[in-house]
């Protein structure tokens, strides 16, 4: 492990969470830098919780770091706190895993998922230390790259990006890699020209603004040589993509801490509204062998309790079935959970709704996005208003008793009727769970993006986003129903950035100077410092925010995304007609553009569908069959919702060849699907939806069998890790290392575990004890070393001993721990400490004030402190004990007696190195698993010292 430079080591103890910058995740690679030709590093401009659950940044991570010639690490943005810190010190932003300063990277690829972690982007960039604008950076600074749905409309982002990668990452990341590996003495111009040679690789400095007289935009005229359009680049078939090698746990509660399983990528239900939907088309399933394949190397990797089947919409997977029964099959026993971003309640087999019948039920989501069915059919939602009714009603008779339901207002066309229907829409749901039942809608506010058929649309501002939030929060509240919504600003500023051009670059450039940061958290959002921005910008955000004229060039004209803008024009003719497409992966193709039928086309693991799609469901019918039931029908596993729909659409106009956009007005409405599925909403909702988890009901407790007590270092980096995250790193750990845990009862089954007490986040420990129950007889040692291969870097099993299960915990058999502490950072020579430590040795009490979250209070540390003594010329040792009404922290007692402030107490390197065990509590058993004791006295009564770890030599490693 390469060492955290002392000056970054020294921050960790004055942020609000240092386990963001630590790096030293199980997983996380290692290499020697100076071994590989290639430095990449891969940044996501958002905070660690958030940039650590994304899983396109996970499997480029993979596939790089699978090359012996590369090596990729991991930035991401530093919270306020941090970035403050950083900019105080004049440090530079570093990588996790070496912190290499950010500036040495040959390449820096950014993600880009949102548009509201732009200042957050250009953030990143100032701390590496290097120019914002791409013409101003030289031959020895990095490439600044970026890719993600958001890359689709670059431009606001151009100016400030070497390169962009349009399109899926998996093969392109390597022809990056290659050019960067293999280049001579190239000049960064000629570096460019050839990145722009790869497929799928956009260089805004090769494209330049044309504007008429008044601003207006012409045209985005490309370089001689370079094509006119960049065409996004499309993995042909997500089979091709190895099952994962790496995968890193996190240390500290992320968003989505399980394993991410990709099932299928591009969804072709076409919802008009979902960019998501039209940029990752066409549709590829990987096989489900292969989503096996994953879990399981996820599993074994990770120790996850749950697993996430990842796409646009799981529940259309064609083998949603199988695969999760096969799931459960395999790992219910071992107590791992499937959750699916959002669930369609026909797509599931009833052997499968059975199985959630018996779990707890947290909340489920359904996404009809609209109140009517007027609007439903503008945006091309497949619910109809009965199905949606007969879905919430199987919902709450399976037991859920909350149900959130998710809508946009500001749709194209919306009218008060659509709004009210809202509200009606609601209550009907509602109605159908009864008395008990909490019914939530949660509104959005309609941003048009690039790419979609309603890209041309206005977007409504503010105040009239508030207006129409008061009239639904007045309608929902008459009938009882929660309303949740998204701030009106918030959505104004995605919306004025998503469709802008260039121009708008300087505005995110302004707001970046004046402080904006994190603005997607509508807490950290500052509006006032946006509009300061965009008037010293000469942005005008009504023009962002117009409806724009069809033949109009837009910002993002040069960017091909497959699907042509022809096909999005009769996409928008039939939204105002509320004519439905169908389903091209089981339907005819409606010539969206994306597929060349050569080699990109939609894959499916469906018997049999449209034309032009390669259908492999034969491949693994007789397979699939065998796991759903014992029904040998070809196809008896595909989604119920999937049969229903074919059915349906074999009867409809386009099937029979008629145009989508020009239908009999009679057949309006022939096309309705009967699929009630929810879907995702738009990309950003699809991040943040909560998920349904389906797992067997878990088994009844097993009484434990044995109990292992240990013993544990926490030094390094590891002592930034928090009590509570520790929780999560012991749980993870023993699964990977297939220890047999015991767990306790009830709906929350949790694994049987006990700490002693909590160590300050930032002080290093020799002796931290852990009590594990074990659900059948192990041997010890083996136990602990097992264990000790999983923990993150610094954190290490010592000992481990058998103790009797009717021993208490560790924290009643304890009476103090001895610290160590180096005060060489304070100023005080040693004739200066003994004269403080003798007054306190004298002082028959001595205040201080110990800080907590109910606020302060003057405790007497006198009787808590049993020792106090210099062991070197700034070095102090100190043995605290637990009171009858609690202890003191070690550093609250050092700040009263060097007059330090709290922050600068805190802040002193501390080290606990010996347990203090009350007598008792060493001869109950075996009596050495706490260490060889000595007496001293303690505030109540008599306690025993231990006088160290001696045994630590028989340790289990
Ligand atoms: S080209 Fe045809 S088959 Fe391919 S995604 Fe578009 S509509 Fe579907």
């Amino acid at each position: 492990m390469r060492m955290m430079p002392t000056g970054y080591e020294a921050l960790l103890g004055r942020v609000e969470k240092p386990g963001r910058y630590l790096g030293n995740e199980k997983g996380a690679v290692r290499k020697d830098i100076d071994a590989v030709a290639v430095h990449f590093a891969l940044a996501f401009p958002e905070v660690y919780e958030i940039a650590q659950s994304h899983p396109g940044l996970q499997i480029l991570y993979d596939l790089l770091n699978r090359r012996d010639d590369v090596y990729a690490e991991r930035v991401y943005a530093p919270w306020f706190d941090m970035e403050t810190l950083l900019r105080e010190r004049g440090l530079p932003l570093v990588s996790l895993e070496t912190c290499t300063p950010l500036s040495d990277f040959d390449v820096i690829g950014f993600s880009l998922q949102y548009e509201l972690t732009y200042t957050n982007l250009l953030a990143m960039i100032d701390l590496a230390g290097l120019p914002l604008e791409s013409a101003l950076r030289g031959d020895d600074h990095p490439l600044v790259i970026a890719g993600g749905p958001c890359a689709f409309n670059p431009e606001p982002m151009a100016e400030f990006l070497d390169a962009v990668l349009l399109g899926d990452g998996e093969e392109a990341i390597h022809e990056i890699c290659d050019l960067v590996a293999h280049r001579a003495d190239v000049s960064r111009a000629e570096l460019l020209e050839s990145l722009a040679a790869i497929d799928g690789i956009y260089v805004p400095s090769l494209y330049r603004v044309r504007r008429g007289p008044r601003g207006q935009l012409l045209a985005v005229d490309a370089a001689a040589g370079q094509p006119r359009s960049v065409r996004k680049r499309t993995l042909v078939d997500l089979d091709s993509v190895p099952v994962a090698e790496t995968y890193i746990v996190p240390n500290l509660r992320v968003v989505h801490g399980r394993p991410s399983l990709e099932v299928m990528r591009g969804c072709v239900k076409g919802c008009r509204f979902c960019q998501a939907g039209y940029i990752y088309r066409p549709l590829r399933e990987r096989d489900p062998q292969r989503v096996l394949e994953n879990a399981q190397a996820a599993l074994e990797a990770t120790g996850a309790e749950e697993l996430s089947l990842l796409s646009l919409s799981t529940g259309d997977y064609s083998c949603v079935n199988p695969v999760l029964t096969e799931l459960m099959n395999r790992y219910s026993g071992d107590r791992v959970a499937v959750s699916l971003p959002s669930t369609r309640v026909d797509a599931l087999a009833p052997s499968l709704l059975e199985q959630i019948k018996r779990v707890r039920k947290t909340g489920f989501t359904l996404a009809p996005e609209a109140g009517s069915q007027r609007m439903r059919d503008i945006i091309q939602k497949e619910y109809g208003e009965t199905e949606l009714i007969e879905a919430a009603r199987q919902i709450f008779e399976l037991g859920w008793r909350a149900l959130k339901l998710y809508f946009m207002i500001g749709l194209p066309g919306e009218t008060e009727e659509d709004l009210l229907g809202i509200a009606k829409l609601s209550a009907r749901v509602a109605a159908e769970g009864g008395n008990g039942v909490e019914v939530t809608a949660s509104i959005s506010t309609f941003v048009p993006k690039p790419h979609t058929p309603f890209q041309w649309t206005a977007q409504i501002g503010v105040e009239e986003t508030r207006a129409r939030q008061q009239y639904l929060r007045n309608e929902l509240g008459k009938r009882k129903i929660r309303f949740k919504w998204h701030d009106a600003r918030t959505s104004h500023l995605e919306g004025v950035i998503s469709r802008g051009g260039r121009e708008v670059g300087r505005t995110i450039r302004r707001a970046f100077e004046l402080g904006c940061r994190f603005d997607g958290w509508t807490e950290h959002c500052d509006h006032p410092l946006w509009q300061q921005a965009m008037q010293e910008s000469g942005l005008d955000p009504t023009q962002q925010l117009r409806r724009r004229f069809l033949d109009e060039p837009l910002p993002w004209d040069h960017i091909d995304s497959g699907v042509t803008k022809k096909f999005l024009q009769r996409e928008l003719a039939a939204a105002v007609e509320g004519i439905l497409t169908p389903d091209c992966s089981i339907d005819r193709c409606t010539y969206c553009g994306a597929c060349d039928f050569r080699e990109i086309r939609n894959i499916t693991y469906h018997l049999q569908g449209a034309k032009g799609g390669e259908h492999r469901g034969e491949v693994i019918d007789h397979w699939a069959s065998g796991v759903v039931d014992k029904d040998d029908t070809p196809g008896a596993w595909e989604p119920r919702g999937w049969h229903k729909l074919h059915t349906r659409t074999e009867n409809s106009p386009i099937a029979r060849g008629e145009s989508p956009i020009d239908p009999p007005v009679a057949a309006k409405h022939s096309t309705r699907r009967t699929a009630n599925g929810p879907g995702l909403g738009n990309a950003e909702e699809w991040l943040s939806a909560s998920s349904e988890a389906l797992s067997a009901p878990p088994p009844a407790p097993i009484p434990p069998a044995m109990r292992i007590r240990l013993q544990y270092s926490k030094l390094g980096r590891s002592r930034f890790i928090s009590h509570l995250e520790l929780i999560e790193v012991f749980t993870s750990a023993m699964r990977r290392a297939h220890i047999p845990v015991a767990y306790s009862g009830g709906y929350h089954p949790m694994p049987r575990m006990r700490f002693s007490p909590g160590l300050p986040v930032g002080a290093e420990s020799d002796c931290e004890v852990l009590d594990i129950d074990l659900a059948e007889a192990a041997q010890p040692q083996a136990t602990g070393l097992a264990l000790s291969r999983e923990l993150p870097e610094g954190m290490r099993v010592w000992r481990a001993t058998e103790v009797s299960l009717r021993r208490t915990s560790p924290d009643r058999e304890l009476a103090g721990f001895c610290y160590r502490i180096d005060l060489s950072s304070i100023g005080r020579d040693s004739s200066e400490l003994d004269s403080l430590i003798a007054q306190f040795t004298a002082a028959e009490a001595f205040p201080v004030v110990r800080h907590s979250k109910k606020g302060d209070k003057t405790i007497d540390a006198r009787p808590l402190v049993a020792r106090i003594e210099r062991v070197g010329p700034t070095q102090l040792e100190l043995d605290v004990l637990f009171g009858e009404r609690g202890s003191v922290k070690p550093s609250d007692v050092l700040a009263a007696l060097f007059s330090l402030d709290r922050t600068a107490a805190r802040a002193l390197p501390l080290r606990k190195t010996r347990i203090l065990a009350l007598a008792g509590a060493t001869s109950a058993t075996n009596g050495d698993d706490l260490g060889a004791a000595t007496t001293v006295a303690r505030p109540q009564g008599t306690a025993t010292v231990t006088s160290g770890l001696a045994p630590v030599a028989a340790s289990v490693d």
